[in-house]
């Protein structure tokens, strides 16, 4: 790996004017705040990456620094519905553009559809990673089917157990029937 492609110390203009393209992984463990959301679960799986640099030519004839970055991960979410833990696929891609100052990113950010950053010659690539999962995060994880139906089986138990105190309803009838008017 030639040491500008880096991803915790990129080199942004350099990856980009070269048109870099970094694939990499990474455990989850490095991930700290990914891997409190699953609770400490999963820390030796890994978070796919790939990253394109590429400089574009600006409305203004100014090129700029560019960057195209998708990841994807398998992470155990905890369930919403029974509170174990659901592997789920979080994935997303996204670019980004780079300008020299944070001035200069908070007011474009602001304007610009796209996601604008402070340009950097040690660019961690990996914490901009980690930012974008969090994002990406469902709200409500989910298994498909649970494994282990805790609620609904208390459910059903409860519902058999009602129908086997209470009298079926046309056997009533039936008695209703023949006690009938004398
Ligand atoms: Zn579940």
């Amino acid at each position: 790996m030639k040491p500008e492609n880096d991803p915790r110390r990129l080199h942004l203009s350099s990856f980009a004017q070269s048109g870099g393209h970094l694939l990499g992984e990474e455990r989850l463990a490095h991930f700290e705040r990914l891997i409190a959301e699953t609770q400490g679960v999963g820390a030796e799986a890994r978070v796919h990456f790939s990253a394109h640099g590429e400089m574009r030519l600006g409305g203004d004839g100014v090129q700029q620094v560019w960057l195209r970055l998708s990841a994807q991960a398998a992470l155990a979410l905890t369930c919403q519905r029974c509170l174990g833990p659901a592997e789920v696929t979080v994935e997303f891609a996204r670019e980004f553009r780079f300008v020299a100052t944070e001035e200069l990113a908070a007011v474009e950010d602001e304007v610009c559809e796209e996601d604008v950053l402070v340009i950097s010659r040690a660019f961690n690539l990996l914490e901009l990673i980690e930012d974008e999962f969090l994002m990406a995060l469902p709200i409500a994880p989910m298994h498909d089917t649970c494994p282990v139906p805790v609620q609904l089986q208390a459910a059903d138990a409860d519902f058999d157990q009602g129908e086997d105190e209470s009298p079926n309803p046309f056997a009533v009838l039936q008695q209703l029937k023949r006690n009938g008017p004398h």
